[in-house]
């Protein structure tokens, strides 16, 4: 069963350089108790299309498409009917903690928050809910915890009281920003255990953006490559691992420190003049004359694997 479906999804930047296409015609689905990993280099529009489907984005941003979750339009919903699903239906859980947390609160008070806000609980509830919730995350010492600030907390904490918040209100699905960005190797390892966990035993359905190929492997049912604002490669994790079928994304791969660490050429092009054609020909090593004037269209390669790439189209 799908959860959530966007169709068609744009969002674009009104700059005084021009219009940023940071999202150009996006599709995709996540069905119930599914994780999809969203992974592209550092600015290929994966934030901005988390931040696109709870409308979080600045004013100078024109979205459109649909994101249909559970029969409604989150695009056509009024303010009072967003902040009903924010939170509560859909929980987004922000990459850097320090900056999401507000510092002058207690990490107790702002896990409550959503307990106070979407579910209309006493205060002495909410807070013992709380710090529920900090012991769920295995912060030890979780009511002596609950009364300190985010200053206090270690950056592993942090990202561990982070999705305690999300988590609070037993959300249908979870849209995790980069979760162990910044984080040691051993603190990461924890977090990626505690999320798959989490996962497992709240039935919740997630949205994970990361540019690293390793943590989608551990926690991901299936993965969208996105390149230059567009899905370039759609796979069930399994099959992409065993080969994915765009350049792009078979250069992403080898570019990951277990496959050789093999840079990947060029640069990332500009969202605002994306090249003609397909967007990955100045840095393809397979590029054919036509990809230089002929966009690809998504297309199958093979059981439920699909790729933007004239090869297959
Ligand atoms: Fe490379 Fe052409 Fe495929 Fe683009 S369409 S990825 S340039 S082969």
């Amino acid at each position: 069963m799908t959860l959530l479906s966007i169709e068609h999804l744009n969002s674009h930047f009104m700059t005084v350089d021009g219009i940023v296409r940071a999202v150009d015609d996006v599709s995709l689905e996540i069905g119930e108790n599914e994780t999809l990993g969203l992974v592209g280099e550092s600015g290929c529009g994966k934030t901005v299309l988390a931040l696109s489907l709870l409308r979080l984005l600045s004013e100078n941003t024109k979205t459109d498409g649909r994101v249909i979750y559970k029969g409604r339009d989150l695009l056509k919903l009024n303010e009072r009917e967003l902040r009903g699903v924010r939170g509560k239906e859909i929980a987004h859980i922000f990459q850097n903690p320090l900056s999401s947390l507000n510092p002058v609160l207690t990490v107790g008070f702002q896990i409550s928050e959503p307990f106070l806000r979407h579910q209309g609980l006493k205060k002495s509830i909410a807070n013992s809910r709380a710090v529920q919730m900090l012991g769920l995350v295995r912060i030890p010492s979780a009511p002596d915890r609950a009364k300190e600030y985010p200053h206090e907390f270690s950056g592993g904490m942090r990202q561990r009281a982070m999705i305690a918040m999300g988590l609070a209100c037993s959300p249908s699905l979870i849209i995790a920003d980069e979760p162990t960005r910044g984080l040691d190797v051993t603190i990461q390892a924890q977090i990626v255990e505690l999320m798959k966990d989490l996962i497992k035993n709240s039935g919740a359905s997630m949205l994970l953006i990361t540019h690293d190929l390793s943590l989608a492997a551990q926690l991901c049912d299936k993965v969208a490559v996105m390149y230059s604002g567009e899905i370039v490669e759609y796979a069930d994790i399994k099959e992409f691992f065993k080969g994915p079928a765009h350049p792009y994304a078979r250069s992403f791969l080898e570019s990951v420190p277990s496959r050789g660490m093999k840079p990947i050429r060029g640069i990332s092009p500009s969202l605002i003049n994306p090249p003609p054609g397909c967007r990955f020909h100045p840095r393809c090593d397979c590029s054919m004359d036509m990809c230089k004037s002929v966009h690809p269209p998504l297309t199958e390669v093979k059981d439920g694997q699909h790729a933007r790439c004239l090869l297959y189209a």
